[in-house]
């Protein structure tokens, strides 16, 4: 096989409770990519969109991926890798880990899944660590394993796989810019012991409710006292459209990744569109201008086209 195409989506990372370690990802938006062998050690990249994203592969996430992967292996081929990303950088919706995660599991199939999953991990991760400047995988785990994920740990990679239920998700993002880095910034340094056992007793009873299918206990466990209380700040009208998103019958949600995207997960297909029409509602007030999304946690990550 000379070339092949994936369709990686966008993941929601952090899910509230579970800063830096839990994630899911979703059936839309999802990158298209396109990656074929040559006989030269390089990776090139052609972008087929408008996002100006860099095509010196040092640059990209899917360049510093590929490389890793050209590095290991040591042979005299190198990856030509076209990208129509759909997925907009610095949404908060992992664009970048999309573009690591899709050119890796490309690329594995091309050298006739060569790497395990885990070590494809890895390899994303070190693309991913260009847009984050952070070993963090809470995004690129869902988008490689597809469904629900918790990163145990990330020295060494331990990927837990969680089972969950039916859910929809609801995603309003706003047009602003959120750089990760300031969201970052922002975040307490120390974290009460307190505010610690509200924390992990959330994410605790989360994996429960998942795990049994108990919505009533995923409701409950949405709950974040350390991270969402400072970040909230970047992102105009989150209370109102939170408020209103739990109005309409969401389980409930808030920022997705560092944000500005907001995340909402519903029982059904006809409550998370309630929710997405009362989301629209509360910007539609606003000059911003925003996108919307209602799509079902995607259990397949990344997807490999048949040609
Ligand atoms: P998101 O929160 O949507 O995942 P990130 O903050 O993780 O966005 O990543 C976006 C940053 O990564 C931007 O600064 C972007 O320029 C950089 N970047 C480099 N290569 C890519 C790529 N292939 N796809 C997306 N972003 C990329």
């Amino acid at each position: 096989m000379k070339e092949v195409s994936v369709l990686a989506p966008a993941s929601v990372a952090n899910v509230v409770c579970g800063f830096d370690c839990l994630g899911f990802a979703l059936a839309a938006p999802f990158d298209e990519m396109n990656l074929r062998l040559i006989n030269e050690k390089t990776v090139r990249i052609i972008n087929q969109d408008d996002h100006n994203l860099p095509t010196e592969p040092e640059k990209n996430v899917a360049g510093v991926a590929l490389s890793a992967i050209l590095d290991e292996i040591g042979d005299e081929i190198g990856f030509e890798v076209k990208i129509t990303k759909h997925i907009k950088p610095g949404s908060g919706l992992g664009s970048s880990s999309a573009s690591a995660v899709g050119a890796v599991v490309a690329a594995n199939k091309l050298l006739s899944e060569r790497f395990s999953r885990m070590e494809l991990a890895e390899f994303a991760l070190k693309g991913e660590f260009l847009a984050s400047q952070g070993r963090h995988a809470d995004n690129v785990a869902p988008c490689l394993y597809g469904g629900f994920t918790l990163v145990r740990s990330v020295f060494p990679l331990d990927i837990v796989e969680i089972e969950f239920p039916k859910l929809f998700v609801t995603v309003i993002h706003p047009q602003i810019e959120i750089k990760t880095s300031e969201a970052r910034k922002i975040l307490p340094a120390q974290v009460p012991l307190k505010s610690a056992i509200h924390a992990w007793a959330n994410v605790g009873a989360l994996i429960a409710a998942l795990s049994k299918g108990d919505y009533g206990l995923i409701a409950r466990s949405l709950e974040d006292l350390i991270v969402e209380p400072v970040r909230k700040s970047l992102i105009p009208h989150f209370d109102e459209v939170k408020n209103a998103s739990l109005k309409a019958n969401a389980l409930g949600g808030g920022i997705s990744g560092s944000g500005p995207s907001i995340f909402m997960l519903s029982e059904t297909l006809e409550t998370a569109d309630a929710v997405k029409q009362a989301m629209c509602e509360v910007y539609e007030n606003t000059k911003i201008e925003f996108n919307t999304y209602v799509s079902e946690i995607n259990s397949e990550g990344v997807k490999i086209l048949d040609k």
